[in-house]
Parts: C-alpha cells; sequence; structure tokens
C-alpha cells in the first residue's frame, strides 16, 4: 500500500511537461500540480491546477472525457471541497492521470486549449471553509511570545502535552491579493486607566502554514493518529493577521478573538500531501527532560517522516519602497521543521474528542520561528514587541505594519533528487482604517 510518504513516477526529477514555463518553475512544475479555484476571463469559477505560468482548467478537461467518469462531477464542483473528500486512492489517481496529460506529448493538442495564462486569471479561496482552527505548534514563537510577558517561564506547563489551539474565524479568510484594512478596536495603553476604542496601532503578520482537511471524521469518533495523513487534503500559506495592541487586552481568558478574526491571508493553491511526499522528514527529537507525546499522538511512522522540509520567507515591501521602484525585503527565512507538534498530531488532537472535521477544514500551524532572530515569523518577536523597530535598506524602520505596507510569504519545499516544489504566493497589503 502507498504511505504518505512513498514517492512514485509522478514526483520523477525527469518528468518533464510540455508546458514550457512549468520546467524549472520555481512553485509549479509537473511535480507539484495543487488544486485551485480559479475563473479566466471573467467567466465563472471552477477547479484548475496551476502548471508553470498557466491553470489547466479541470472542469473543461473533464467535459472532453480524459478524466474517468468519478471525477467529472467533482472538477464540475464550485469548489475543491467534493475533490478533498474522494478516498486517498482515488486522490493519487487523479493526480497520476493530470501528470500523465500534461507530460505525455499524445494529449497536448487536446488539453493545450485548456490551458489559461495564470496572470490574467481571478483566484478565490480554494474550498468552502466551515471552519478554521488555528494552532500554536511553532515552540520557538511561543517561547519568545512568552517571554515578554513571563521572562523566568515562558512556556506554560501544558504546552508539552497539548497541541495548543483555538476556534478561528472562517469567513474572513481571503486569497493572496485582496487588500487589509487596518481594523479598529479596543486597546488599552499601559499608562491608561481605561481603554479606548480606535485603529490597531501594534498592527502585526504571522508565518504559519495552512492544512487543507480531506475526508472528514464522524462526530464521536476519533481520528487516530495512523490515520491522519490520509485526512489531510494539502497545505498552503497562511498569514495570520494580528492585531497586537487588541489582543494583549482581550485575550484572558478565553483567548484570541476580535484581534485575529479581521482578517486571514492564504495563498490560493491546495498544494496535495502526494505533492509534498518526497519532502517529508523525521519529527526533530524532543529536547532532553521534554514528556514524550502521549499514547494517542505517538507514532513511530509519524516521527520518521511527519515534518515537512519547507523553507519559510518573509518580505516587506513599503509604500516608500514601492515608489523607489526597491524590490521587497526579505525580513526573515527559516525551515517549517521548527514545529513542535506535527501535522497529523493537530489533526489527530483536534479529533480527539470526537470533534468532527469536514474537507475543506482549515487548521493554521500557529506562527513559525527559527531560535535566532533572522527566522522570527512575526514583527512582534523581530522588534521585540515594538522597542527595537527593524531597520530597511531605504533607510525606514518598522515596529509593526503601516499603511500601504504588504508582505508577501513564500514557502519551498526542497530535497535532493527531487525538483522543489513552492505553496505559491501569499500577499497583502494594509488599507487606512
Ligand atoms: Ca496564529
Amino acid at each position: 500500500m502507498t504511505q504518505w510518504w512513498n514517492v512514485d513516477e509522478t514526483h520523477a526529477a525527469d518528468r518533464i511537461s510540455w508546458v514550457d514555463s512549468a520546467v524549472g518553475h520555481a512553485d509549479f512544475p509537473v511535480q507539484n500540480l495543487p488544486y485551485g479555484l480559479f475563473a479566466p476571463h471573467e467567466q465563472e469559477p471552477r477547479i484548475g491546477v496551476a502548471i508553470g505560468d498557466l491553470i489547466l482548467d479541470l472542469w473543461a478537461v473533464a467535459q472532453i472525457d480524459l478524466l474517468d467518469e468519478g471525477f467529472r462531477q467533482v472538477a464540475a464542483s464550485s469548489s475543491v471541497n467534493a475533490l478533498l473528500s474522494l478516498p486517498v486512492e482515488q486522490r493519487r489517481a487523479l493526480r497520476r492521470r493530470i501528470s500523465e496529460l500534461l507530460t505525455d506529448e499524445a494529449y497536448r493538442s487536446h488539453v493545450e486549449p485548456y490551458l489559461f495564462d495564470a496572470a490574467e486569471c481571478t483566484l478565490f479561496v480554494p474550498a468552502q471553509i466551515g471552519d478554521y482552527t488555528d494552532f500554536y505548534v511553532g515552540i520557538h514563537h511561543a517561547t519568545n511570545i512568552g517571554r515578554q510577558f513571563r521572562p523566568d517561564a515562558p512556556l506554560l506547563p501544558n504546552y508539552k502535552y497539548v497541541p495548543i489551539g483555538y476556534h478561528g474565524r472562517a469567513s474572513s479568510i481571503r486569497p493572496s491579493g485582496v487588500a487589509v484594512r487596518r481594523p479598529s478596536g479596543q486597546r488599552k495603553p499601559p499608562e491608561a486607566d481605561v481603554p479606548v476604542f480606535g485603529p490597531c496601532t501594534r498592527l502585526d503578520y504571522e508565518l504559519e502554514i495552512g492544512v487543507w482537511i480531506a475526508q472528514g471524521n464522524t462526530l464521536g469518533s476519533p481520528i487516530s493518529i495512523q490515520d491522519a495523513a490520509d485526512h489531510i487534503g494539502g497545505f498552503c500559506l497562511l498569514n495570520d493577521w494580528s492585531a497586537r495592541d487588541f489582543q494583549a487586552w482581550e485575550y484572558q481568558p478565553l483567548g484570541p478573538f476580535l484581534s485575529k478574526s479581521f482578517h486571514s491571508t492564504i495563498s490560493p493553491w491546495v498544494v496535495t500531501t502526494d505533492a509534498m511526499a518526497p519532502f517529508r522528514v523525521a519529527q526533530p527529537p524532543r529536547p532532553e527532560g521534554d514528556p514524550q507525546p502521549l499514547p494517542y499522538l505517538s507514532d513511530e511512522l509519524d516521527q520518521q517522516h511527519g515534518a515537512l522540509k519547507i523553507t519559510l520567507e518573509v518580505f516587506l515591501l513599503t509604500a516608500s519602497m514601492r515608489e523607489q521602484g526597491l524590490p521587497p525585503f526579505r525580513v526573515s527565512q527559516g525551515p517549517a521543521t521548527n514545529m513542535y507538534w506535527t501535522v497529523n498530531q493537530i489533526v489527530t488532537h483536534h479529533a480527539s474528542n470526537g470533534c468532527n472535521l469536514n474537507p475543506g477544514d482549515l487548521l493554521g500551524t500557529g506562527t513559525i520561528s527559527a531560535p535566532e532572530r533572522s527566522g522570527f515569523g512575526s514583527l512582534l518577536e523581530l522588534s521585540t514587541g515594538g522597542q527595537e523597530p527593524i531597520h530597511l535598506p531605504n533607510g525606514e524602520s518598522r515596529g509593526f505594519l503601516e499603511d500601504g505596507d504588504e508582505i508577501i510569504l513564500r514557502g519551498t519545499a526542497s530535497a535532493p533528487g527531487f525538483v522543489s516544489i513552492g505553496l505559491g504566493e501569499c500577499r497583502a497589503k494594509i488599507q487606512p482604517a
């Protein structure tokens, strides 16, 4: 039986697409084949597959009988939910077929009319997201933030036993490119006796990976750690925009609320679990003295293959830099292996009380920071709560985000002997309140 970390012919480095722009493409070579929802030339949204600089219209390809009967209905859907809910073997079969269509010259003349220039298409949130949950598995982020509040004991006692999470807001998730309006809310300045209501003064981003749920589970039936990977459809980049001043005032005792729910940005492609197979690595061992996960979160194969070999980067482009024609400045870079829990563990934990996950649900990992400052995944950490602003090449500095600032997240998976793939772009600009 094929396992989620096994590679097949679709991953082979010598597999070449007849789509020229796919060869050497940073994000979407033929080894990736992520699903999205797109509209060509103001037509109706439909499911597509990113290939190089183009998008394959999966619906159209199904219409001309190039896909098996069983795939025609999911390809005709107006979201990827039905596709994600397919059994894992069928999802693999569809990937193999799309790879064949885009590499075998025999199909070229049939398929080519249904390729669209991605730059001329509108991209949407790919799934109908029923529920969105955000975790907190970036241990260096949790430690950095904890230290700002509790220098002697940055991590709370539950952190190494429970994958910490909270239920977020699905309705305000938007695809890359949609501007973010600076939120207004309650904050209590340190020197004030009472709070005020007004535009956020400590606006921040959070670098996260999004996890798309594939097949769900029935209410009352948990997902075992051994089965968790089959319930994950794929991955994206997630920017969990955060109003730090609202957050500090509102979070006790129930956790984040309006400081997070005003907007979240995702890269619009579902990079499938199968596409990620070559880029699964061992979960880094826990530091000496840390507890082992409880049995329901423990699995040897998950420990061997459960981490993601993705390099994550954050870029900042200010309005002045844009006017000066300067490129975005990279403010951090680090590996996604800085997660204390694997994605399989967070899925298993989420369903461990019997809570039902549904196809198209989105889980965020939580901010992923490296131990070094160069890999911190938020401005709150990079600027030490605004006290040590970061310096930009044009002389500007930032403690928190200003209007006109644009944040761009990138994620690249690479491994020796394989063609690198990317998660696509996750970018958005701050608009005034
Ligand atoms: Ca978060």
